[in-house]
């Protein structure tokens, strides 16, 4: 008789461990590492789903007592097996179920029916249609004039990517259907989201930054399949273009590719160029995609139909037969990080993947995150970098407006006169503003608006938020003060948390410029229906003059004839009561400034700020990221926050909130006993930034270390003694490990 060791699919924590199963001898062929079986379970043998983690011939109890494996559902590929050693690691990293890894890896395998499609065709000839595109020129139609355009090239089009990619609405392609310049057709589609056969498309020739990026790269691969990379370059010097030319020699060689990146950026243009490269070998996932339809394009992969995987984090799990590159667009991005258990960031299980399946894992950012940067600065990863835009534009001019020197009603002013003086003349010259209101961090944190001074913890380096009752408090070690009259730095009695927000911005701009056309994208108009979507293409097709919005206007989207950005409040991201704050200012403001001045026009960026003087506003001014890595570097050595030391969080959360109080001071003792002599700091517990969602409480406990393996080790000892304890048998505890 044989036994399998299976890790059962249920959530529970105190269930994840493995339990052995008999395999009974009608079976004996099907089951092996990595099958996915069902089995009775529990004493009422419910039957459950569960992942074979090792045969073995020995029975662990009395072998009259072990039960039957009762069916086999699926028999993993050579790939997904591959995986499954990832999700292994994955557990023991982020101190998470195997159960939950697993379904992370290998996401449910359910099967979706087909589904119809709507797709848009042309209905007159080519001839005809580029009369038309003429005449719509000349009436300035410019959605249908974008349509057509697109119809000439690809003769149809899926219905998605006309009203998402294209920016054109459903009424605009009714109309022209009405007119019978276009036609609506269903058909019926294996779910495959590649766009139909597409055009020839004149290649870019590499400049010879460029060309030299991807010869140092390959050549490397050539001894080293697992080497890896980190490019940084500056928005719009032609990272993507490097990325094609790479994979284009990785599939030359046999193997396959994987793209990630960030949704928000995952638009129509990007996937144009990799489609036109390698036509019908790529495929593309992301979120609005069913889970039946990620996994037809999984199956694709498995079963060699393609070469090319594009997509946001999950995509990182395509089970290619051959891996070869991991490409990681964006890596700054906070979406690679889940912020659900296991807390994997894409990063690190990318690398983890390339030395498992021996693949290159190449990292491209503008604005590099603190950790690759510091480990390409020590030689863990090789760094190549693009100096200069590729295309025709050139970097857009930037200034800082020292908001406490603009009058009076210091603080209160929301439009500066050098930006409405700036505004006037883009407007004058028929071009586009967009003003960007940087709202992150805009909850709770205090601001002296004379001198630009934020308060802070004394203890954490951090800002601290203002609470009810006007008590100011730090999220990471619970430090509380009393809201200060006066500024501690300069004594004045301008200490404010901003109050305003988009609405009051279009309220001002709109009693300026009366006759300029607005638009605002913020959540509010975000949320009704293709809200977003409606704004940016009504923008996109200079309906109006000016756009006001949040973070939402900054990323992924291109706007031609934008030549002013306004960035308003610019250093308030600075006061997110996270130790991360100066480097996420810095990517929004480097991000924002390189939206204006697209295709050959000279651009401006105005940046307000209170803090005109702090190294994130500067930097990301002068576009200088190394002078950014230094400084922030010597925050974080002199803090010991990572990449310069470890910290552990320990989320945990209840509904029950006393006794969540109670579970997490035990865990503090817990931690303070195992720590013993080791130089380590335990900060907390304290509420989370956001104390209850849904009717549960949280609170978050951080350790901050030297290096990763005593924090790990610590880690390893709480599991242990939470699964044992019950009274934390309704305390959901998660980790956050950042090393
Ligand atoms: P990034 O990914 O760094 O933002 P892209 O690859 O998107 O940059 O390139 C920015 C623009 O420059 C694109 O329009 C692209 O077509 C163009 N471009 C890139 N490389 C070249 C090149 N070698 N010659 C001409 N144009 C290029
Ligand atoms: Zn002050
Ligand atoms: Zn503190």
């Amino acid at each position: 008789m044989r036994y399998a060791d299976v890790a059962v699919d249920i959530t529970a924590k105190a269930l994840d461990r493995l339990f052995q199963y008999a395999i009974p001898s009608e079976l004996e062929n099907q089951v092996e590492e990595g099958a996915i079986v069902e089995a009775p379970f529990g004493k009422g043998n419910r039957t459950i789903t569960g992942y074979v983690m090792s045969i073995s011939d020995q029975p662990k109890i009395d072998p009259e007592k072990v039960k039957p494996i009762l069916a086999v559902v699926t028999r993993l590929s050579d790939e997904e097996k591959r995986l499954t050693a990832l999700a292994v690691w994955m557990k023991d990293r982020y101190g998470a179920s195997l159960a939950s890894a697993m379904r992370v890896v290998l996401p449910a395998r359910k099967r979706a029916p087909a589904r119809q499609q709507q797709v848009v065709g042309l209905a007159v000839l080519k001839d005809e249609a580029l009369l038309l595109i003429e005449d719509m020129r000349k009436r300035r139609q410019a959605a249908r004039l974008r349509l057509m355009e697109a119809l000439v090239q690809e003769e149809q089009l899926p219905m998605e990517v006309c009203t998402g990619k294209l920016h054109v609405t459903g009424a605009v392609i009714r109309a022209l259907a009405a007119k019978g310049y276009v036609r609506i057709e269903r058909t019926r589609v294996y779910r495959n989201p590649v766009l139909p056969e597409a055009f020839s498309h004149a290649r870019v020739t590499l400049n010879p930054e460029q060309a030299q990026a991807v010869d140092r790269i390959f050549g490397e691969m050539q001894h080293r399949p697992d080497c890896r990379f980190l490019i940084q370059g500056v928005t719009g010097s032609g990272k993507t273009e490097v990325y094609i030319e790479l994979i284009a020699r990785v599939v030359a060689a046999g193997k396959q590719a994987i793209v990630l990146i960030p949704e928000i950026a995952l638009t129509y243009q990007t996937l144009m160029r990799f489609y036109h490269r390698f036509s019908g070998r790529v495929s593309v996932i992301h979120s609005k995609m069913s889970a039946g339809e990620k996994q037809d394009q999984f199956d694709r992969a498995a079963q060699g139909d393609l070469d090319v995987m594009i997509g946001p984090r999950s995509a990182l799990f395509t089970p290619f037969p051959n891996l070869g590159i991991i490409v990681i667009d964006e890596e700054h991005e906070e979406s690679y990080r889940s912020e659900q258990s296991p807390r994997y960031h894409a990063r690190e299980v990318a690398f983890r993947r390339g030395y498992l399946e021996g693949a290159c894992v190449v990292l491209g950012s503008a604005t590099p995150s603190m950790e690759a940067s510091f480990a390409a600065r020590s030689h863990e990863i090789g760094l190549i970098r693009l100096n200069r835009r590729a295309g025709e534009s050139s970097l857009p001019k930037t200034q800082i407006v020292d908001m406490r020197r603009e009058g009076p009603a210091v603080g209160d002013l929301i439009l500066s006169d050098r930006l409405l003086e700036a505004m006037q003349k883009t407007l004058e010259r028929k071009e586009q503003v967009m003003l960007f209101l940087n709202r992150r961090g805009y909850s709770g944190s205090v601001v002296c608006v004379s001198c630009g001074h934020a308060l802070r913890c004394p203890h954490c380096d951090v800002s601290l938020t203002l609470h009810t009752g006007g008590e100011l408090v730090c999220h990471y070690c619970g430090y509380r003060q009393r809201m200060p009259a006066r500024c501690p730095e300069c004594g004045s009695t301008y200490l404010r948390t901003f109050r305003y927000g988009t609405q009051q911005v279009e309220a001002v701009v709109e009693k300026t410029f009366p006759n300029a056309r607005l638009l605002r994208l913020d959540r509010d108009t975000a949320s009704r229906k293709d809200g977003e979507l409606n704004v940016l293409s009504a923008f996109a097709n200079h309906e109006a003059d000016i756009l006001i919005g949040t973070q939402m206007i900054v990323k992924g989207h291109d706007f031609p004839d934008v030549t002013l950005m306004g960035i308003l409040m610019a250093d308030l991201s600075l006061n997110i009561p996270d130790y991360t704050a100066s480097e996420r200012t810095f990517q929004l403001l480097t991000q924002a400034a390189g939206r204006a001045g697209r295709a050959g026009k000279e651009g401006l960026v105005l940046i307000q700020t209170c803090r005109p003087e702090h190294y994130a506003v500067r930097c990301a001014a002068a576009q200088d990221y190394d002078v950014f890595y230094e400084r922030e570097m010597a925050f974080r050595q002199g803090a010991g926050y990572p990449p310069a030391g470890g910290l552990l969080a320990v989320h945990m959360s209840c509904p029950d909130k006393d006794h969540l109080v109670l579970g997490a001071g035990y865990v503090r003792k817990f931690l303070e006993r195992v720590k013993g002599e080791d130089p380590m700091v335990i900060l907390g517990p304290v509420d989370e930034p956001v104390a209850r969602i849904a009717d549960v409480w949280r609170m978050v406990l951080y350790m901050k270390g030297t290096g990763s393996a005593p924090l790990r080790r610590a880690r390893g000892w709480l599991e242990k003694y939470i699964e044992i304890n019950p009274g934390f048998s309704n305390i959901e505890v998660t980790y956050d490990t950042t090393i």
